[in-house]
């Protein structure tokens, strides 16, 4: 049974090959993804740093903040029809 902390999804699971040809399996933190547009999933242009930067300057502080901004642009046209 892995230790307690190994026991989720967030953590990967690596099949390692030793040197002498046993098969162990190894623990990867999950790297995390670029932030994408909600609706068409392109890549939110300008967030590229996540760590030690303020929240307020990772996204855009508009509406609809976690699409791109073409379509929060439709979002916001659809919002006033
Ligand atoms: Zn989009």
């Amino acid at each position: 049974m892995p230790q307690r902390r190994l026991r989720t999804r967030s953590v990967r699971r690596v099949p390692r090959r030793l040197p002498g040809g046993r098969t162990v399996i190894r623990y990867e933190r999950r790297k995390g993804g670029h932030p994408r547009c909600g609706r068409c999933g392109r890549p939110l242009p300008g967030v590229t740093e996540l760590r030690g930067v303020p929240r307020s300057s990772r996204r855009a502080s508009r509406p609809f903040a976690d699409l791109c901004s073409r379509c929060s642009r439709e979002a916001l046209k659809a919002l006033h029809r």
